[in-house]
């Protein structure tokens, strides 16, 4: 009988990690309008940037769709979590269709910021990732023209405002907290009237996700992000991963996306995952160190988070 030993590996899991409130919600939104309407239900957009959620929901029947135009008119329709411009809920009413927005609280929150801002007569400037759909949604609240985007300090030099003396800023909610804060630096340096929130929209999640890669980095060989490459506050984690010290940074979909050969050696790794990957993918990334390495977990936990956000009335009540 022969033993083979596994080498040791301690895997530092950081927590807060994976599913926020915002993404819990627009996923039990498309699944009570499934229970309560039955299939199909449409959905424009991905609900949440994660491939095995949306294969999940789509084996329930759920169909996904990038616009409106795309859906039956006699069916319900979800907006994703990440937001849609003024012009797509309106459409919608203009056809009479059903339909539920599983915007996230907290980007609707900024959404209602730009438009106060609209209202007082200040041009908005928003911090955010072009052609990202947080931000095609949080612009799409005001008319064209009204709100600039920048996505880096260069840009802020280059920016065309109507009046420096009136203007605000806003940002997507899952940016890096350290790059927004050089962002910020030069608005309010070429700016000094600009109004802003008090910190940035930035949510807790994305905030809180960060600070657990910020407290594991130093300490390991590799930090593995569980997520999908579409999703910002993902491609964030592994950014900061980088910018603390752990060079070998990787986003990986699932388990089978590792790449082993890569990891050869190493005797720490930290585990994350970003706001819209499910636990069961965080298990079976585990699973699979404990199938090569004798594992030891040690839990980093840098906060705790009790944010839970009510699904819309129509969803609560029996039908
Ligand atoms: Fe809401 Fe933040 Fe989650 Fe986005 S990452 S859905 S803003 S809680």
């Amino acid at each position: 009988q022969t033993m083979t030993e596994l080498p040791p590996l301690t895997l530092y899991l950081a927590a807060p990690r994976g599913f926020c409130a915002g993404v819990d919600r627009a996923i039990k939104i498309v699944e009570l309008a499934l229970e309560k309407w039955g299939a199909p239900v449409y959905v424009r957009h991905e609900i949440v940037h994660n491939k095995y959620v949306v294969d999940g929901l789509r084996a329930k029947g759920a169909v996904f769709v990038e616009e409106l135009d795309d859906c039956p008119l006699d069916r319900p329709v979800i907006f994703s979590a990440h937001g849609v411009p003024k012009s797509v809920p309106a459409a919608a009413q203009a056809r009479e269709m059903l339909y539920v927005d599983a915007t996230c609280p907290l980007v609707s929150k900024v959404h209602i910021e730009a438009e106060r801002h609209h209202a007082n007569g200040l041009q908005m400037v928003m911090i955010g990732h072009e052609g990202h759909p947080e931000t095609i949604g949080t612009m799409g609240q005001l008319p064209d023209g009204e709100v600039l985007l920048v996505e880096t300090p260069e840009d802020v030099a280059k920016l065309d405002v109507r009046d420096p003396e009136k203007l605000a800023f806003i940002t997507q909610t899952t940016l890096s907290v350290d790059d927004t804060a050089g962002i910020v630096a030069a608005l309010k340096a070429r700016f000094p009237a600009i109004i802003g929130p008090h910190k940035e929209d930035i949510c807790y999640a994305t905030t809180n996700r960060q600070e657990a890669v910020k407290a594991i980095a130093p300490k390991i060989d590799a930090l593995l992000v569980i997520g999908a490459p579409n999703s910002s506050n993902s491609q964030r984690l592994v950014e900061v991963g980088r910018a603390k010290g752990c060079a070998y940074s990787q986003l990986v979909q699932r388990a089978t996306e590792i790449d082993w050969r890569a990891l050869a050696g190493i005797t720490s790794v930290g585990i994350t995952a970003g706001a819209s990957a499910p636990e069961e993918l965080v298990n079976e990334v585990i699973d699979a160190f404990r199938a090569r390495y004798a594992v030891t977990v040690e839990l980093v936990e840098t906060a705790k988070e009790r944010v839970e956000f009510k699904v819309p009335r129509v969803l609560r009540e029996t039908a």
